[in-house]
C-alpha cells in the first residue's frame, strides 16, 4: 500500500517537473477564457438584461417599492423619466424617497411589473435587433432610441 502510494506520487512529481500535463492546463485554461470572450455578446447581454422584479410592499394607502434604483440600473434610462412613465401609466401621484419609490395609492407588484416590461419594449429594447443597448437621443425635441448594437434608430412612439 506504502509502496504504490509512493509510485503513483513519485509518478506525479516527476510530470509535475517534466509539467507536459501542466503546460496542457495551462492552455486549456487560456482557451476557456479567450471562449469565455468570444461567446456571443447577445447572450451574455440577455443575462444581463433581465429586468428585476419589483421588491414592494403596502404601508397605509402606499405603495414601497424598495428596489427602484436596481430595476433603473438595468433598464439604464434616469429614475425620473421611469417615475414619470410610471405614474403617468398607473394613474398614481408618487415619489421618489433617499432609498425607495413610493406610489401614493396601493398598486399591485404585477401591474407595476408589467408597466416596467412595456416601458422597456419602448423605451430600451431595439425594435430591430431586440437588444437593450440603445441610448435615448433628443433630436429637434423629438425623442429617438438609437441602438448601439445594430446601429439603428427609431422613433419612440408617442414620446
Ligand atoms: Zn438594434
Amino acid at each position: 500500500m506504502k509502496f504504490k502510494y509512493f509510485l503513483i506520487k513519485g509518478c506525479f512529481i516527476e510530470n509535475f517537473i517534466k509539467r507536459p500535463w501542466m503546460v496542457e492546463y495551462m492552455d486549456y485554461e487560456k482557451m476557456l477564457k479567450e471562449g469565455i470572450k468570444d461567446l456571443p455578446k447577445d447572450l451574455i447581454k440577455k443575462e444581463r438584461f433581465e429586468i428585476p422584479k419589483v421588491k414592494g410592499h403596502i404601508q397605509g394607502n402606499s405603495t414601497v417599492i424598495s428596489n427602484f434604483n436596481q430595476i433603473i440600473g438595468v433598464l439604464g434610462r434616469t429614475q425620473e423619466h421611469v417615475l414619470k412613465y410610471l405614474l403617468k401609466e398607473l394613474a398614481t401621484p408618487g415619489e421618489i424617497t433617499k432609498s425607495a419609490l413610493i406610489f401614493r395609492r396601493k398598486v399591485s407588484s404585477s401591474s407595476i411589473n408589467d408597466k416596467i416590461t412595456k416601458y422597456a419594449e419602448k423605451y430600451v429594447i431595439c425594435s430591430e435587433c431586440g437588444k437593450p443597448d440603445t441610448k435615448m437621443i433628443k433630436e429637434q425635441n423629438v425623442n429617438f432610441i438609437r441602438c448601439m448594437a445594430c446601429g439603428s434608430k427609431h422613433l419612440i412612439k408617442g414620446n
